[in-house]
């Protein structure tokens, strides 16, 4: 933990001291603390100042003064872009101080954090370095005397939302698109994982990312979220987090604009697996690590297991076997393979979806419960649960822990009928060794994003993400995300 003194550490007691940071520095802020605990253990850790009306209202009127006075917009794109670029290698470099600041009070393992969710982070910002000098625009000559131009401009002021299941990675896909397009941002992580956002804004400054243009607030979602979305100088909304949080956002922008606003929710995400698998084994361990990874915190992960009658048995039980070798651990022991759940509320909320479903007539495969080892923390045992049906709340609500449920189909049209059966619509995953019925589940399975043969992205950026149906208004990654942080203007000639 000795790495943690590259933040600000109470020597007394041993917590980090959270800040906003606002207009180039920490801000301690006025308001409420709000303790911060370590799911590996419970424990709080630090604390947050919960930002008040007048701190959210003063890093929006600071981040639209930098918006404007900065010059961040109207610099050379190119500038923009190696300034962003510096930012990434910053951040790789920083690895050590950032890792257990995101490790550490997360469901995110440390040795993961430094090999995949710091590189990661790093490299989402270079992708969107390379958009600064692409903003698109166009000529639409309309006759002869006239020439009509379409013109790409940032928005102005960003207010983004993240939520805690993955915080630098979840946070850099809001920040990255918008600084590449030239708007300034204000940010609220989540206040479960509030830390390591205000290292990546000290790192942006720096970079030279002018002062004010990335600023972070810290708060509670319904007090200072909601602010933020209200403010009248925020001119466009970026938000992950759940369907019901998303609607609440949607609403606050129809009512203090409308504005904009682009959402990345929650899914209930099917994996269909059809008999003529060629490596059961190997589909087995995608199945299994799909919704087991970060214990099943993951707005992708594949909750619904749809397997083809002939081969259910086998795949069930080899996905039993390697829930069964999953080992607890906290975030910061190498060794373990299952990270706590966020939250004792979260794991008491998953336990109780578990309970009902089985009070309801569903078969417990393996698994439900607290997970054996850690005696502290809320490490939840990875759970198969069969017997379900389209009206059991398991496979209708997206529980956000490692559990899965199983259904079994004789042929496509009753998968796909079953995998489209949700009111979620973020991803899937087919496994079949034939082409055509891959190519036909693609175009039939109503969701964002279709994976074949595989589950998860690695560093595709280039592919945007995000929902049909209620997982979600607008894309995260790709052009998609960084046109969306773009207005544009018109403009007729004539001569
Ligand atoms: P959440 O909706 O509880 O909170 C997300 C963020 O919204 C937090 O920062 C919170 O403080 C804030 N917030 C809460 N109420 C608010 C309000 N009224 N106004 C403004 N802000 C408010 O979600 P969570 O528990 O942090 O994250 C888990 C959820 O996020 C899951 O549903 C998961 O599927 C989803 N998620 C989706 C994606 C995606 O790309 N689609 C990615 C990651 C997580």
């Amino acid at each position: 933990m000795s790495a943690l003194t590259a933040y600000d550490i109470d020597p007394n007691t041993i917590t980090i001291k959270g800040t906003h940071f606002i207009g180039g520095q920490r801000v301690n802020g006025a308001g409420q603390p709000l303790d911060v605990r370590r799911p590996s253990d419970g424990q709080v850790y630090g604390y947050i100042p919960c930002a008040t009306a007048d701190e959210v209202d003063a890093a929006v009127e600071n981040a639209a003064q930098a918006f404007k006075q900065s010059g961040w917009a109207t610099m050379p794109p190119r500038d923009r872009m190696k300034i962003l670029r510096r930012w990434a290698d910053l951040i790789d470099a920083d690895v050590e101080a950032l890792a257990p600041l995101e490790a550490v009070g997360s469901t995110r393992p440390l040795v993961d954090v430094k090999a995949w969710d710091i590189p990661f982070t790093a490299e989402g910002i270079r992708f969107y370095a390379e958009f600064a000098d692409k903003m698109g625009g166009d000529v639409a000559a309309t006759s002869s005397d006239k020439l009509g131009l379409i013109i790409a401009e940032p928005y102005g002021v960003i207010g983004a939302i993240s939520p805690w299941n993955l915080p630098l990675v979840m946070g850099s896909w809001k920040v990255a698109p918008a600084l590449a397009a030239g708007n300034a941002v204000v940010l609220k992580p989540s206040e479960l994982t509030p830390f390591s956002m205000v290292r990546l804004a000290e790192l942006a400054i720096t970079a030279g990312i002018p002062a004010g243009i990335f600023n972070v607030i810290q708060g509670l979602g319904h007090e200072a979220g909601d602010a933020l979305v209200r403010h009248p100088k925020i001119a466009k909304v970026t938000f992950t987090g759940s369907t019901r949080t998303g609607s609440a956002i949607m609403a606050a922008c129809a009512q203090s604009g409308p504005k904009p606003v682009t959402l990345e929710l929650g899914g209930k995400s099917p994996q269909v697996v059809f008999d003529d698998i060629k490596d059961v084994d190997k589909v087995a361990a995608t199945i299994a690590r799909a919704i087991t990874l970060n214990a099943g915190q993951v707005c992708v992960a594949g909750s619904r297991l749809i397997v083809q009658a002939g081969i259910a048995d086998t795949l069930i039980a080899r996905v039993t076997t390697i829930f069964q070798s999953l080992r607890a651990g906290p975030t910061w022991d190498s060794t373990a393979t299952l990270p706590p759940i966020i939250s004792a509320k979260q794991f008491d909320d998953i336990d109780a979806i578990v309970k009902r479903t089985l009070t309801g007539g569903a078969e417990l495969i393996t698994g439900s419960g607290r997970a054996d080892g850690p005696s502290s923390g809320a490490y939840y045992t990875p759970t198969i649960l069969s017997g379900v049906n389209q009206t059991t709340e398991a496979v209708r609500e997206e529980l956000f822990g490692p559990v899965l449920t199983v259904q079994t189909f004789t042929d496509e049209d009753e998968a796909y009928a079953l995998a489209n059966d949700t009111q979620y619509g973020l991803a899937a995953g087919i496994f079949t060794s034939d082409l055509e019925r891959a190519m036909r589940g693609m175009r039939r399975l109503e969701a964002g994003t279709v994976w074949i043969n595989r589950y998860g992205r690695s560093h595709d950026f280039i592919l945007p993400t995000g929902g049909y149906k209620r997982s979600g208004i607008g894309k995260d990654l790709g052009r998609q995300a960084f046109e969306a942080n773009l207005k544009f203007k018109t403009a007729l000639i004539e001569f």
